[in-house]
């Protein structure tokens, strides 16, 4: 996504949007960025966060 500079725009962000994970901005290192409520995560936490979920899903323990 490219941002324009049009004074016009009230919906422009001043700020850059970054990783609230690794605080990356966008284009940093090829990373895409992906908008939550308030948040942001780039592309490398998402794979990051899908390594950690992958190794926390196990097998739950049969019961009793
Ligand atoms: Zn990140």
């Amino acid at each position: 996504m490219i941002f324009r500079r049009k004074g016009s725009n009230p919906t422009v962000i001043r700020h850059r949007p970054r990783c609230s994970f690794c605080g990356k901005e966008r284009g940093e290192g090829g990373v895409q960025l992906v908008a939550g409520a308030g948040v942001y995560i780039c592309s490398e936490c998402v794979r990051v966060a899908s390594e950690i979920l992958r190794h926390h899903q196990r097998p739950a323990p049969a019961g009793t």
